[in-house]
């Protein structure tokens, strides 16, 4: 945009108009109180610990889940936001159920497993047969048909970054049903191991038939592997009652400070209420839709007075349709959707912030992905966002990357919003990632603290600037 330079210069930001450098200066203050105040409160934690120790996991569809979106309705309105209101969505409701699996051959052991997400379930008496290993899908192609129809699958697939492996989990039962496989187990996906198997979603191929799949620990992966490369027939009994109940009557929360100016202009942050239906939901996403309300509640308690409106947004049904993500996109139309400056998701854990990511338009990445190209050009947006991640050099949450984004802001990125993921270190996140150990203790405060200083930051200064940053595109 070329509205900055000389009328910005003579009337710095009264006419709505800056340049990248103008931010920096013009909001290190208000980036001071902003995280001075987040490092000081000492009760930024207390809601994520009712929603874990008191609700705790939340699956689309479950008693659980409408717990907690009473208790996030209360809690947008004590923080102090304005027009908190439920926003209707359909979500599926898979259940679990009972679930097994029993190695018999060529000793007799119970092998830690958790289905995954949308499976189907396998007969009452449960499916035994033999288990092939393949560590990717080409060795998977590469076996003969007999090898595989009518056996157990199972995918050893070393962790290279969660959004490459994951591609196993997601997709590889029903590559191994093409094959003729009867049932799929898939090494968890994760970087480090204590026996926990990790679950998360698969999606079925259309027109191929659906069987039962399971995650397993990497040690009993890797035991198996053993086995099989030495000749040694690995039988397993695998039993799982999992199935879809009718769809459920569900709900994204929604609560706002109205912009002061330009109270119509969003900048929308959140991340999601529903998780799997292991463990407390803590990192993931407890920490995200927790702090993104502190941050908001900070601006809040501040008495800051944003331009624009800053919507927070706790949506449901990330974890396995993505409904509360299309229902909000599909809601606001195309002024609405034009209205939405930025989009910004917290969906990677509160361990210690580090910056955001920019996805571009229709290019949302998951956390965890690969980075972009080398020598992809930054964006004017980018620049813009440069300056406001150098107010959070102090904490060191600085870095700005052309690579970002979540799943419930995925509608608005692919209709070309800018959409930002705020980014974590990572250092164990997927260690947790979908078990029975995401749970509060893994929450380190002084780590909360300094993402709801980085979210409250960003949103406030995205909202307040002049400039909107989807016209920087
Ligand atoms: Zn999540």
């Amino acid at each position: 945009m070329s509205r900055c330079g000389l009328f910005a210069a003579l009337v710095p930001f009264a006419a709505f108009a800056a340049t990248p450098s103008e931010i920096t200066t013009h909001y290190t203050d208000v980036a001071k109180r902003l995280t001075d105040g987040a490092l000081a409160d000492q009760h930024s934690l207390d809601r994520l610990e009712f929603l874990c120790d008191r609700i705790g996991n939340r699956i689309s569809g479950s008693p659980a889940l409408d717990q907690a979106l009473a208790f996030a309705v209360d809690q947008m309105k004590s923080a102090g936001l304005r027009n908190v209101h439920t926003q209707p969505v359909k979500v599926p409701h898979w259940v679990r159920g009972t679930e097994s699996a029993v190695m018999m051959a060529p000793v007799e052991r119970k092998l830690p497993m958790l289905g995954l997400g949308n499976s189907v379930g396998t007969p009452d008496g449960g499916i035994t047969a033999d288990v092939v290993v393949v560590a990717n899908f080409e060795q998977l192609s590469a076996l003969l048909p007999d090898r595989v129809r009518g056996k157990i699958v199972l995918f050893d697939a070393p962790y290279q970054g969660y959004g490459r492996t994951v591609t196993y989990r997601i997709i590889g039962a029903s590559r191994a049903a093409a094959a003729g496989a009867a049932a799929v187990l898939v090494r968890s996906i994760t970087p480090f191991g204590l026996r926990t198997p990790h679950t998360g979603t698969l999606v079925y191929t259309q027109g191929v038939p659906q069987i039962p799949a399971a995650a397993v620990t990497i040690e009993d992966a890797e035991a198996i592997h053993r086995l099989t490369a030495q000749g040694v027939r690995v039988t397993v009994q695998l039993k799982m009652q999992a199935h879809f109940d009718p769809d459920a009557d569900s709900a994204n929360v929604i609560g706002e400070i109205p912009g002061s100016e330009k109270p119509e202009e969003v900048v929308v942050a959140g991340g999601h209420l529903d998780s799997w239906d292991v463990g407390q939901g803590a990192q993931d996403d407890g920490s995200g839709i927790m702090a993104t309300l502190e941050a908001a509640g900070l601006i809040q308690r501040l008495g800051l007075k944003p331009r624009r409106t800053i919507r927070v947004v706790f949506w449901v049904n990330e974890e396995n349709g993505g409904a509360g993500g299309r229902a909000y996109r599909d809601a606001l139309g195309d002024q609405g959707l034009h209205n939405h400056v930025a989009a910004i998701e917290m969906d990677g854990g509160a361990e210690k912030p580090i910056g955001f990511g920019l996805g571009e338009g229709g290019h949302p990445r998951m956390p965890g992905s690969d980075t972009p190209p080398a020598g992809a050009p930054p964006s004017k947006a980018i620049e813009f966002l440069r300056q406001i991640g150098s107010l959070l050099t102090p904490i060191g949450a600085n870095q700005i990357q052309n690579n970002g984004g979540g799943s419930d802001i995925e509608p608005l990125m692919a209709a070309g919003i800018p959409g930002l993921g705020e980014l974590s270190s990572g250092a164990h996140y997927f260690d947790w990632h979908h078990t029975e150990a995401d749970t509060f203790d893994k929450v380190n405060p002084q780590d909360f603290r300094e993402s709801v200083a980085a979210m409250s930051v960003m949103m406030y200064v995205l909202a307040d600037m002049p400039e909107r940053l989807s016209d920087l595109q």
